[in-house]
């Protein structure tokens, strides 16, 4: 390979501005994937993305390229996320990159993911190409979006390549670009050896794969790999690249970006963002890396069957090493047994987590609701974080408590200021500033705890701006406020596994709200169940679930029988993730109720 001719580049861009669509694109035309193998979005090879029509997780393929000036390149493209929550796996791709394709909706404009994305990719020093999607919509303003790359941004963008992915038209400008404008990668097959581990996963049969990109020398089969950080030396059994196929190679050499299987059994020796290196060609010094993201928020997870405790841990273990953003730790609840605090980016991800690992695994899970981290400040000024309400000590044993704090910036079209800062106040929200975009779109900037972000700003947001806005959020740090610990009863008992950390004006009515929605979820039983909320054992709220009144079979007896099949089935299923508390059956949803009221 002639290291001149390589291209390693990412794709960003604002959720659904088109990234998959144009790496779908860019495998056609450069005849990675004959048409008849394709289909769309082919890098979202997870069933969980296909069904929910996003990328999860970033994906690398090798592919050739024969431009217009005659030589043929080869190019490393790594498909990333749009979401919030999973901009770890987009910075993580930028690290292995010496380019960016930006991809811009010609029908939307700059959003808040493009400029997040941007700014990952600026940090990485990367090349960034702009590129205008979906020319092919009437509604597409191709002169304001470019404008708006040039204000906002501060990108070029008079000659960015006016594409759409869907057909295929102009596809071919932007591999142009990418091969005239895209550095080739600096490092020499002479150095020593240094790749950065940029993903991983486990294989049941060869053991933890890791995906690299290969900064300098060369790693082939037979090689010893050297885990810088941990310390490991494994024998290579297998190296290759991903066309996206897997295909087997004898070597990677600097400038590629594939996958090394060494039959790695020990999964605590593989870190995201660690170096390898080779016993044959050993470099001292570990590639940069990249800075650890921290969770956002917590939750419990909890096996529905408590005999399945270790699996669960195994289940995480494996899942954490391609999700370096997941953390987890043993925990008890009085009412849900052994199970693991679980710390995650946003709701989306901790969403998708629960439901990896219950597919992938084969696991029925009760998650709990979510918290963000508390500092419990004392007298003396020093702090303890908690991350689990259940944790919160007593009043009087503390001084006061602090919450974390976002800075939320919002770009809308002007029509959506005020629906927008209505939304922002009731969330406790101080205003900051409203920023000039172009002649019809604002950037909306207010400070915000964390906590009323996470929950259902996002669906809120969406519903009051017919989904025209979108946001991005930073922590700056935390403040004091007045909170306290609302827990919840069933049958006169503290389940602990419902209590949460409520501001002390909102308690009343999210007490009530919640009481409501339980009363909702919790299937009847033989005998009637009081709900309570209260503070410090002080009831604020409550209500009744009734008894069952008559066996929801006896309208079948003497009929259908097949329809009694199906209702105890639906039955069955419905039971899947319910936990018995005490006398008391908890059905999932309701864990997440504090969710769903406002
Ligand atoms: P991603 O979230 O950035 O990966 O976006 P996707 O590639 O999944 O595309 C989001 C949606 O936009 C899908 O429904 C695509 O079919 C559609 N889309 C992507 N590119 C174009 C385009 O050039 N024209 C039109 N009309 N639709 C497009
Ligand atoms: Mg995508």
């Amino acid at each position: 390979i002639d290291q001149s001719l390589i291209r390693n580049f990412s794709i960003i861009a604002h959720i659904d501005h088109g990234k998959s669509t144009l790496a779908d694109r860019i495998l056609q035309l450069t005849g990675t994937v004959a048409d008849r193998d394709m289909k769309n979005q082919i890098l979202d090879d997870m069933d969980l993305e296909r069904e929910r029509g996003i990328t999860i997780k970033l994906n690398a393929v090798q592919l050739t390229y024969k431009a217009k000036d005659g030589k043929t390149y080869l190019l490393h493209l790594i498909d990333t996320p749009g979401h919030v929550d999973f901009s770890y796996e987009v910075s993580r791709s930028l690290a292995a990159c010496d380019g960016a394709v930006l991809v811009v909706d010609a029908t939307q404009g700059v959003e808040a993911q493009t400029l997040a994305n941007v700014y990952l990719a600026l940090d990485n020093n990367l090349e960034i190409l702009p590129v205008i999607n979906k020319v092919d919509l009437p509604s597409a303003d191709v002169e304001r979006v470019k404008e708006e790359i040039e204000d906002v941004i501060g990108l070029d963008a008079q000659n960015a390549p006016c594409i759409s992915a869907k057909t295929g038209l102009n596809v071919d400008e932007v591999l142009e670009d990418i091969v005239k404008n895209i550095p080739a990668p600096t490092g020499s097959i002479n150095n020593p050896t240094q790749a950065l581990i940029f993903d991983s996963y486990y294989d049941s049969y060869r053991g933890v794969i890791v995906i690299v990109a290969v900064k300098d020398g060369s790693i082939k089969v037979g090689d010893h790999i050297h885990f810088i950080a941990t310390d490991a030396t494994y024998e290579v059994t297998e190296v290759g690249v991903r066309t996206p196929r897997e295909i087997t190679k004898d070597e990677l050499v600097i400038g590629e970006v594939g996958w090394i299987a060494a039959s790695v059994k020990d999964i605590k020796d593989v870190h995201v963002g660690d170096t390898i290196t080779t016993l044959e060609n050993q470099s001292k010094t570990a590639l940069p890396g990249y800075r650890r993201m921290n969770p956002m928020v917590y939750c419990g997870l909890y096996p529905v069957d408590n005999a399945r405790y270790k699996d669960l841990r195994d289940a995480l273990e494996k899942i954490s090493l391609s999700d370096s953003a997941l953390t987890y730790e043993p925990e008890t609840s009085q009412a849900l047994g052994f199970g693991f605090r679980c710390g995650f980016l946003g709701l989306l991800h901790m969403d998708v987590i629960q439901e990896r690992l219950e597919r992938e695994f084969d696991l029925d899970l009760i998650a709990t609701a979510p918290s963000v981290i508390y500092r419990i400040v004392k007298r003396d000024g020093s702090y303890t974080s908690i991350d689990n309400p259940a944790s919160m000590p007593d009043p009087g044993t503390f001084d006061h408590i602090e919450e974390p704090y976002v800075k939320v910036s919002i770009m809308t079209p002007d029509d959506y200021i005020g629906a927008i800062m209505d939304l922002c106040q009731n969330k406790r929200g101080e205003y900051v500033d409203i920023e000039y975009l172009d002649d019809s779109r604002r950037e909306v900037i207010y400070n915000m705890p964390l906590s009323e972000i996470i929950f259902d700003f996002f669906d809120k947001l969406k519903s009051s701006t017919k989904g025209y806005a979108s946001y991005d959020y930073e922590l700056i740090g935390y403040r004091e406020s007045d909170l306290t610990k609302m827990d919840i009863l069933l049958n006169g008992e503290v389940v602990d596994a419902l209590s949460t950390i409520v501001y002390r004006q909102f308690a009343r009515t999210r007490g009530n709200a919640i009481c409501v929605k339980l009363k909702e979820l919790i299937p009847k039983q033989q005998f009637e169940i009081p709900v309570q909320a209260a503070l410090q054992g002080k009831i604020i709220a409550r209500t009744n679930i009734k008894a069952v009144r008559k066996n929801v079979l006896a309208k079948c007896y003497g009929g259908d029988i097949s329809r009694k099949k199906k209702l105890l089935e639906k039955q069955k299923e419905g039971k899947k993730r319910m936990k018995a508390v005490g006398s008391v059956e908890i059905p999932q949803e309701a864990f997440m109720a504090i969710l769903s009221v406002d």
